[in-house]
């Protein structure tokens, strides 16, 4: 159905690469077995799942006990964060009075409404400030951090804006914190990264990263959906959160998806193969022509710490959601805000934590580029866009009245 329209979705998810696919495939049929069965059914599959761990060990650079594969990047963040905080509860950590976490306020919902549902339990949730690029301010971080906090959680990419977090930035600044026993008790803070949208195109060393935890999820690097990762370095203080049977080293109770581990550890594998620098030339074609065809837009995010995929502008006087629907009718896959946001009317929470009004906000436009995308799909958008615009504002009462005044980030130099 939609073969001939053209996807500028890639955030929201990718279409499982026919390699990833292939690879999947046998452990529908053939090999069916259960990886937690003694026969040699159960150990075809184990070794399958063994396989997978070792490749994403690989890719992350770190021990293969330092997987849990989960049912996608939610689950993992939930781990991370209510694992954590159980911990503490089993243990009935005493040094650890009222605990804390500190998280940003751009994490996805999967991290913001974790930290929300264990607010209502009584731990105190901070958030470190982000600037009008989407950076967190690093340097407010240190004043946040005192001895009750057990967790810091920032995302390394946004995926409505496309922001690049500074990673090793704030794990430095944890790791002085540690070295600072008034603020720190030895174990705490620890650091985990919401990664789901930055494993395609940065470096996800945990070992450069300095980070305890790790998210991921296969189906924004053209794997399958309902599979991800937790990366939990060796030591850290985490429990379960789901009850059951003993998988995934006991912290993931539940039968071994298989063929989605598999196809999850392809996808990684593929990676390495890209050419990233393609996707990036053609998001600048296309920021470069809207602008320049377009008048009252705004380019949202920052220019310099950005995912080389994503693009976010702001159109004065046109309705996001106007846009999106225009776009589809001519042949286009785009969003607004974030794709699982997009039945809301709540303004995204993102472009209003970098500053804009509710009115910009809801005026917002989010394309994504992926593997699939081509020279001939920018001309197309950037010839089907202006008029969309046009007829948005003639709709809305008028044309853009007034110039954004940083039409293009000017980030360079922070
Ligand atoms: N974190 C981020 C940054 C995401 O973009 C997404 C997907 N929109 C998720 C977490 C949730 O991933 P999943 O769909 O695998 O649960």
């Amino acid at each position: 159905m939609t073969k001939d329209k053209i996807y500028f979705d890639y955030a929201a998810t990718t279409p499982v690469d026919h390699e990833v696919f292939e690879a999947m495939k046998p452990y529908f049929t053939d090999i069916f077995g259960n990886a937690s069965s003694i026969h040699q059914f159960g150990q075809e599959a184990r070794s399958a799942v063994d396989n997978a761990r070792k490749i994403s060990a690989d890719f992350f650079d770190c021990k293969g006990s330092e997987i849990i594969f989960t049912g996608g990047a939610t689950e993992a963040n939930n781990l991370a964060l209510k694992g954590i905080l159980q911990t503490l509860k089993i243990s009935g950590q005493k040094q650890i009075a009222n605990p804390e976490i500190i998280i940003s306020p751009i994490e996805h919902h999967s991290i913001l409404d974790t930290a929300r549902a264990l607010q209502k339990e009584g731990i105190v949730v901070k958030y470190v400030p982000v600037d009008n690029f989407g950076r967190i301010k690093a340097g407010e971080l240190a004043t946040l951090i005192n001895l009750n906090t057990v967790l810091v959680s920032v995302m390394y990419a946004n995926n409505e804006i496309g922001t690049i977090e500074p990673i090793r930035e704030i794990s430095n600044i944890i790791a002085e914190v540690k070295k600072d026993a008034k603020k720190s008790n030895g174990i705490y803070p620890l650091f985990h990264t919401d990664a789901v949208q930055a494993v395609e195109y940065l470096d996800c060393n945990v070992e450069t990263l300095g980070v305890d935890m790790l998210t991921m999820s296969a189906h924004k690097i053209y794997g399958p959906k309902g599979v991800g990762l937790l990366y939990v370095k060796r030591g850290t203080p985490i429990a379960r959160i789901m009850d059951g049977g003993a998988q995934e080293s006991g912290m993931r109770a539940g039968t071994t998806n298989i063929a989605s581990v598999v196809g999850l550890a392809k996808a990684l594998e593929l990676i390495r193969k890209q050419d990233r620098s393609k996707v990036m030339g053609l998001r600048d074609k296309l920021v470069e022509s809207v602008m320049k065809q377009i008048t009252g837009v705004k380019y949202n995010g920052s220019k310099k710490f950005r995912l080389p995929n994503n693009a976010n502008f702001s159109f004065e006087g046109a309705e996001g959601e106007g846009i999106v629907v225009s776009l589809d009718m001519d042949g286009f896959g785009a969003s607004t805000g974030s794709a699982c946001a997009a039945e809301g009317l709540e303004p995204s929470h993102v472009l209003k934590a970098i500053g804009l009004s509710d009115l910009d906000a809801h005026a917002s436009l989010r394309l994504t580029l992926g593997r699939g995308t081509t020279d001939e799909h920018i001309s197309k958008i950037v010839t089907a866009l202006p008029p969309i615009i046009d007829r948005l504002r003639s709709i809305s009462g008028g044309q853009a009245k007034r110039e954004f005044k940083d039409k293009v980030p000017d980030d360079f130099g922070c």
